[in-house]
């Protein structure tokens, strides 16, 4: 099977006055579809830094990035924007909802951001009622508990149908049973739809249902 990404040697260093700070050191990995994996490390540790640098938000010092065998960092700026809004779904520590949107409205501002003009309304729908979040659809973020605004996060990352989804610590303001539903959930979702998945955590308990774990 093809690998939906790769990294290679990836480095990342940072200059301060005038000391160099190595926050990753030769990264390499390789990704299939369907599989759900885990970069586990302490704070600290360039985990962060590394999602960021597999979704084009951040240059490495040295070394490739290729998501279906494109190169991610040649890219010019525009097309790292257009990669990011129809290729990658990211879900971040504590949601990152937009407060004055209902749960509906936030998977159909993504839909309306790629220019999926019929369909958004039906898609966002779907998308909820498959995740248990039907009877939420008109709630604001902050009329949620914080497991059901990661759902909803789930949700919005999977609205553009993304070939990879990049999630930054998305159980650290949960307590561990709803840490691990969100989990799970996320790497169903994965496996069903035959994506990837890159799940960012600190904690080792939240690790168990993921196919390969990148220790930092
Ligand atoms: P983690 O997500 O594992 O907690 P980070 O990737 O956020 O780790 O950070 C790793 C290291 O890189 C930290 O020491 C942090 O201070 C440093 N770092 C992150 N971003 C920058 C930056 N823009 N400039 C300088 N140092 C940075
Ligand atoms: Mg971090």
């Amino acid at each position: 099977m093809k690998n939906i990404l790769e990294l290679e040697n990836i480095n990342k260093k940072y200059e301060q006055g005038s000391e160099t700070i190595t926050v990753l050191d030769d990264v390499s990995m390789s990704v299939k579809p369907g599989e759900f994996g885990a970069i586990l490390g302490p704070s600290g540790s360039g985990k962060s830094t590394l999602l960021s640098i597999i979704g084009a938000l951040t240059n490495p010092t040295a070394g490739e990035v290729r998501l279906n065998g494109r190169n991610v960092h040649y890219l010019s700026k525009k097309e790292q924007t257009n990669l990011r809004l129809e290729e990658i779904g990211f879900i971040f520590q504590g949601a990152n909802l937009v407060p004055f949107l209902t749960v509906e409205e936030q998977l159909q501002l993504i839909g309306k951001l790629i220019h999926q003009k019929n369909q958004i309304t039906k898609y966002a729908e779907d998308l909820l009622a498959h995740l248990g979040l039907t009877d939420r659809s008109s709630h604001y973020p902050e009329q949620l508990s914080g497991g059901e605004q990661q759902r909803v996060a789930i949700a919005r990352a999977l609205m553009n149908q993304p070939n990879l989804i990049l999630a930054d610590e998305p159980t650290a303001s949960l307590d561990r049973d709803r840490g691990k539903s969100v989990v799970n959930l996320l790497a169903n979702e994965t496996r069903k739809r035959n994506i990837a998945a890159i799940m960012v955590t600190h904690d080792e308990a939240m690790i168990e249902n993921c196919d390969w774990v990148y220790q930092m």
